[in-house]
């Protein structure tokens, strides 16, 4: 570890509605560490992250959602295994399955994952959560 910490103030939207299994602590970590371009905390909580199935799906699910929210739906190089784009086909085949709001099929695909791909997918899903948190996340649900 490291003599320094990333504190991201975790929204409440970011809980886990479905009361799945989420650390939330070690995803504020990555997320804040994402965010503050800190890639030596990045890689030391991917590490921990992408053991953690619920919270690595949890990581995709938040990135899907600020895509959908910014783009108003999910392009097809996010989902489709054969449209030409960088995402990766881990990320693609996660966003897939939770298509339609099918939240648990995601959380059960990354679950049978093997670490490498899960790595792949939230890597994926760190770059598209830190570009748009760029731009406020989230803005609209959060005014309230
Ligand atoms: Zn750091």
């Amino acid at each position: 570890m490291t003599d320094h910490q990333h504190d991201f103030p975790i929204p409440s939207d970011y809980q886990d509605p479905a009361g799945r299994p989420v650390d939330m602590e070690l995803l504020g970590a990555f997320i804040g560490a994402a965010y503050d371009g800190c890639t030596t905390c990045q890689d030391a909580e991917m590490t921990r992250l992408v053991t953690d199935p619920a919270t690595t799906a949890r990581l995709v699910e938040l990135a899907c959602v600020a895509i959908q929210a910014s783009l108003g739906g999910l392009p097809r190089n996010m989902t489709d295994r054969k449209a030409p784009g960088m995402t990766s086909q881990s990320f693609r085949a996660l966003a897939r399955a939770g298509l339609d709001g099918r939240n648990d099929a995601m959380f059960q695909a990354c679950a049978a994952m093997g670490v490498p791909r899960r790595r792949e997918a939230a890597n994926d899903a760190a770059d598209l959560l830190v570009g748009q948190i760029a731009m406020p996340l989230g803005s609209a649900e959060t005014d309230r």
